[in-house]
């Protein structure tokens, strides 16, 4: 069932960017919680599979931190295509944050695919997913490691904010910060009987 819906959805994704290489969400669609990510990068596109490039790697470790088998879970990408820029020093495609048009025309199918899989939590990995959930300014610096609430389709949905991944590798000092919320989303997850 949640099977045939997302690919409906995803058919429908994939429709409106014909000209565009997608990435779709990826994993267990019977798990308790969904991670997700901004936008693929070129290893992604290339894989066809979100987080499979240097943040997978991160992710992984973290996920390990968690005791938690990536097949397990179900990760996606609010963005699912890979925004670039010409970079103004080698003329090559390098990666730019999703502008904020993109993130909102992303937004109803990214709330979409967290109806069908209907997770018990929602782990948000950085600025660009909290953006499009909330739809305001809620900022990753001062939410991070709190669980908080949305609507989505009038139904209330749990929220955890963590860092990106990616951001461990250009801020070496968010690494603790990311290790302890880690552990408070550990231990909310047995509190709350959630079994991955
Ligand atoms: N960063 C993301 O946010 N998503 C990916 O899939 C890869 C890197």
């Amino acid at each position: 069932m949640k099977n045939e819906e997302l690919l409906k959805l995803n058919n429908k994704i994939l429709n409106a960017y014909k000209d565009k290489d997608i990435v779709l969400g990826n994993g267990n669609v019977d798990s308790p919680i969904i991670l997700i990510g901004e936008a693929p990068g070129a290893k992604e596109v290339e894989q066809k599979k979100p987080f499979v490039g240097q943040a997978g790697k991160y992710l992984n470790e973290f996920l390990t931190t968690l005791e938690i088998k990536r097949e397990k879970v179900y990760i996606t990408n609010i963005v699912k295509y890979r925004p670039t820029k010409e970079s103004a020093k080698t003329g090559r495609l390098v990666n730019r944050p999703p502008t904020e048009k993109e993130i909102e025309k992303f937004v109803d199918f990214l709330f979409a695919e967290i109806c069908i899989i209907d997770p018990e939590v929602l782990v948000t990995l950085g600025n660009t997913p909290l953006k499009g959930i909330f739809q305001n300014d809620v900022k990753i610096g001062d939410v991070h490691g709190e669980m908080l609430q949305a609507e989505i389709d009038r139904k209330p949905y749990k929220v955890f904010p963590l860092y990106h991944p990616a951001a461990i590798l250009y801020k070496r000092d968010l690494k603790d910060t990311y290790l302890k919320d880690l552990h408070i989303l550990k231990g909310i997850l047995s509190e709350m009987g959630v079994n991955i």
